[in-house]
């Protein structure tokens, strides 16, 4: 069987092995992906943002635990942010995670971008894909914290959970000026800790603000490490899948994705190409310098790094 069919047919190593082709930016698992894109569709996309250290791999540990009972089959992905210049994920396939590698029913993978810049989001959403074809019902797509580019992935899943923690203080304010809108589940993990109740009391402040809408994003605090609450998190993750199934909003908001997701594309792919040529010839350097000494102007400088694609 080729590698197509074993995809097909479930073959966990044969998934693995285009994702790692992805990962290198190899071409083939995209034609692969064009062959086969008919057969996506059917896994459920839940993205999980929120700040480095809020718990959200111990929470999507315990989310797919929870859903690994009711018997469905879980992908996951890490987007680790990782510099074009050091190479490889800063965590790997995080440690705490592992003994659900064991599990057959659960995939995991942290992706990172190698070797040229960007890439990322061409990378995650041809693993998700790769997932979504070899047969999972459910895609986690974690962030390891809150930078734009992994905010632009997160956003394209078809639900949202944020991930919040007690006394976060003034990075509150942060959180809600930017990425609170995307929300679509407030998770307040941390439950354990004091400051819950009034986490909960600013986000639902917040909340009432631009309640403008049918729907709600409910909050609901829950323990990760201690396993609390995770069954009734779930359920709050299913009710919203419920709610877009229901209104139609799912196609609507799969479509806007789309969308998104090949503006997105053509945006990483010019960039790739303009700025990986202009890295390599020292262009980028020598302009600077030359604009440092008053020689340039940065408005000539992005015509000359522009005259690579003309
Ligand atoms: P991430 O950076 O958002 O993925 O966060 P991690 O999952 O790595 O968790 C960061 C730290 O918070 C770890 O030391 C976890 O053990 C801890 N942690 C996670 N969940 C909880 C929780 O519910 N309560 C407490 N007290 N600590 C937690």
């Amino acid at each position: 069987m080729n590698i197509e069919e074993r995809l097909l047919n479930g073959d966990k190593r044969a998934c693995a092995r285009l994702i790692t082709m992805l990962e290198n930016n190899d071409e083939e698992a995209i034609e692969i992906i064009k062959k086969l894109y008919k057969h996506t569709g059917g896994a459920y996309v839940i993205g999980i943002t929120g700040p480095p250290g809020s718990g959200k791999s111990t929470l999507t540990d315990k989310l797919t635990k929870e859903l690994r009972k009711k018997g469905k089959k879980v992908g996951i992905i890490a987007i680790d942010p990782t510099s074009p210049f050091s190479g490889g994920a800063i965590l790997g396939d995080r440690i705490r995670m592992n003994d659900l590698a064991l599990d057959d029913g659960v995939f995991m993978r942290s992706m990172g971008t190698r070797g040229s810049l960007g890439g990322m989001s061409k990378a995650t959403w041809g693993a998700a894909k790769v997932l979504d074809i070899y047969g999972v019902d459910y895609i986690f797509i974690e962030t390891v914290g809150v930078g734009q580019s992994e905010v632009d992935i997160v956003k394209t899943a078809d639900t949202v959970l944020m991930v919040m923690v007690p006394n976060l203080g003034d990075d509150i304010q942060a959180i809600k000026a930017g990425i609170m809108e995307i929300a679509d589940v407030f998770a307040i993990n941390k439950a354990d800790l004091s400051g819950a109740d009034k986490t909960q009391i600013e986000i639902e402040m917040n909340l009432d603000l631009n309640e403008s809408k049918d729907y709600r994003p409910p909050v609901v605090k829950v323990s990760a490490s201690k396993n609390e609450n995770i069954d009734k998190l779930i359920e709050k993750l299913m009710a919203h899948r419920n709610y877009l199934e229901e209104t139609e909003e799912l196609i609507e908001r799969r479509k806007r994705n789309t969308k998104l997701e090949i503006v997105k594309l053509v945006e990483e792919e010019l960039m790739g190409l303009i700025m990986d040529k202009a890295l390599e010839e020292n262009l980028l350097d020598n302009l600077t310098q030359e604009i440092i000494l008053k020689g340039l102007d940065p408005y000539t400088a992005k015509d000359k790094i522009l005259e690579i694609i003309k």
